[in-house]
């Protein structure tokens, strides 16, 4: 089948993804999108944002853009760019508007104002929320509005498996299996704009779906894009045990404690004037001392501490959190109107990404990303709950706006430029996956790579072990290349794209793991148990992490923070 073409090409309907698509029809009239999404839209991850979206819209709570500003780029320990955090507050506030227009029903006050909740790291309260299903009413939102243009056409359930390069570099297209069929097509575009999200699954125990597997980061860096600031993963401090399910940090914001085995409320040893309300990353390590001074419970799925919530009483939790509620009466059989619940740290978002700069413009002429799956960078060594769902918005809009500059200056590549490359990557994927004799089997790898991040490159690192997944990752790499994939239908075939996922996961935690080797002190997520200071006259750095075409290891290069108005200090809370 010859795929029609579009002006844009978005791969991803998640947040993202759909903003992109809605900022580019708007912006001009006879633009097309193609929007390709390897799940059905709603099911993106998005959906499963429970505790809000930071953004400076009361006039009543002594906030201010400024103050929003510095918030970030203290959380980022200093990292982030601040012109990009500066142009991201204030369009953070136009944006959560703009989707109350478009109909997300924010949680109000009494009064009818739109009600904002304390959030980790935040001065004030800034972040709006719909109880705890802020994710779902955000993505529903944008999906309601994007089937009013008939210019957006979904490919749903499609695949990519490759961005398409013309002879001069730029972006031209993708490669995408259509997942319902089995048939692989190249699909031309002028411009593509990445919005594929974060990729958690590179780690054993994660908030993140099971689809969140890192392809466009992948996709970007199999191309000669270089990913930026890898290293700083986030971890929540408050997942289930066993299942790694969420519990918002909007059960803190609303006032939840956590209580160690000796009934207190330890963060007063390491947070005193934030408690619950410090940033993710330090109070996730508070957790490991607590650990290692033998204050936490044991259970069958690891240890753990409590979220107690039971003072807050069953009315607020039933209009704030209900979702809290919900999952911990359905998968650990606690009500936390009656019971404190079991909690730990969990892998929950990737800081780092495709290198983009502020107009989500990657180094590949054409190509642009947004989300997660990219890095402008405002999260910087360490996100601040509730600005990634605001950063998807202003970000997705901002992709989809300079993708149209760039389509309307470029010419609609000829399909029958792209249709052998479509042919190769099919050829490809046949010999490398299904005409393989090798018996390796797609979830021992995938296991093993995740043992392997989990003990090199989880909450604190350091030399030896960061050096042990490094020399891992080649090894599995080689594995790889003897997966066989035995499900030989067309149709659905899952465990076709399970394999393609795994390839997209070595990629990304090889970025990761070595992007963390390079980067001798601590800052905001990345704990080094042997450089323990952070070090800004070395590393008041990006890093950006390019692919060895042959092979090898990645190449590491730096780049500088752009620093507006506040000068690097100590972060203290
Ligand atoms: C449980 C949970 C709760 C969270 N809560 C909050 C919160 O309260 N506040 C906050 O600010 N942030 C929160 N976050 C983070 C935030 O939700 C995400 O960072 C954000 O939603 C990512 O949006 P996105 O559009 O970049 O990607 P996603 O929503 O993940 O969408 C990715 C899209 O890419 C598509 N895709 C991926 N690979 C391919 C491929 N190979 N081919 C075709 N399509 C592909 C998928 O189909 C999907 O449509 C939470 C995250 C989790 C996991």
């Amino acid at each position: 089948m010859n795929a029609p073409n579009h002006d844009i090409l978005i791969v991803g309907g998640g947040g993202a993804g759909l903003r992109a698509a809605i900022a580019a029809v708007q912006a001009d009239e006879s633009i097309s999108v193609g929007l390709v999404s390897k799940v059905y839209p709603m099911r993106s991850h998005t959906v499963s944002a429970e505790g809000g979206s930071a953004g400076v819209i009361r006039d009543d709570k002594e906030d201010s853009l400024d103050l929003h500003a510095f918030d970030t780029i203290k959380g980022s320990d200093f990292l982030a760019d601040q012109d990009v955090v500066e142009a991201f507050v204030k369009e953070a506030a136009e944006e959560l508007i703009q989707l109350e227009h478009w109909g997300c029903p924010w949680s109000r006050d009494p009064d009818g104002r739109i009600s904002v909740r304390a959030f980790g790291g935040m001065s004030v309260e800034r972040t709006l929320y719909a109880a705890d299903k802020t994710g779902f009413h955000m993505l529903h939102a944008l999906f309601q509005t994007s089937l009013q243009f008939d210019r957006i056409h979904r490919y749903d359930e499609w695949y990519v498996t490759k961005l398409l390069l013309n002879d001069e570099g730029a972006a031209a297209g993708v490669a995408a299996i259509n997942v319902r069929s089995g048939a692989i097509h190249a699909i031309p575009a002028k411009a593509v704009i990445v919005c594929t999200g974060g990729g958690g699954r590179i780690f054993p125990f994660t908030t993140n779906a099971a689809i969140k597997t890192g392809d466009g980061m992948s996709m970007a860096y199999q191309a000669g894009c270089p990913l930026k600031d890898m290293e700083f993963v986030q971890y929540h401090p408050t997942g289930l045990p066993g299942t790694g399910i969420l519990m918002t940090e909007a059960s803190r914001g609303e006032g939840g404690y956590l209580i160690n085995n000796k009934g207190d409320r330890y963060l007063s040893e390491y947070l005193p004037g934030k408690m619950e309300l410090g940033p993710r990353d330090m109070v996730s390590r508070a957790f490991v001392h607590e650990e290692k001074a033998g204050r936490v419970f044991d259970g069958p799925y690891g240890t753990y501490v409590h979220l107690d919530l039971r003072h807050l009483g069953e009315k607020k939790i039933d209009e704030r959190i209900p979702f809290v509620r919900e999952l911990t009466k359905n998968y650990v059989g606690i009500d936390p109107v009656y019971e404190p619940v079991p909690v730990r740290p969990v892998v929950h978002y990737m800081m780092g990404g495709i290198h983009t700069d502020i107009n989500a413009a990657t180094p590949i002429p054409g190509l642009y990303a947004a989300g997660e799956t990219a890095c402008a960078t405002i999260n910087g060594a360490n996100r601040l709950g509730s600005n990634s769902l605001s950063e998807l918005l202003v970000f997705g809009k901002r992709a989809g706006e300079h993708a149209v500059q760039t389509a309307r200056e470029t010419k609609m590549p000829s399909y029958s430029s792209l249709e052998h490359m479509a042919v190769d990557e099919e050829e490809r994927i046949e010999k490398q996956l299904f005409k393989n004799e090798g018996t390796e089997r797609i979830a021992d790898i995938r296991t093993d790579l995740q043992t392997t991040m989990d003990a090199g490159a989880g909450i604190y690192r350091e030399e030896e072990s960061l050096k042990a997944t490094c020399e891992e990752i080649p090894r599995l790499k080689e594995r790889y290349a003897r997966v066989k994939v035995d499900d030989s239908s067309s149709v659905f075939n899952t465990e076709l794209t399970a394999a393609l996922e795994l390839g997209s996961l070595l990629d990304v935690a090889e970025a990761v793991a070595h992007s963390a080797l390079l980067r001798k002190e601590s800052r905001g997520s990345h704990s080094r148990d042997d450089f323990e200071e952070r070090d800004d006259e070395n590393f008041l750095k990006h890093s950006l992490a390019y692919r060895d075409a042959d092979g090898g290891d990645p190449r590491i290069d730096y780049l500088d923070v752009v620093i507006t108005r506040w000068q690097p200090e100590e972060r203290k809370y």
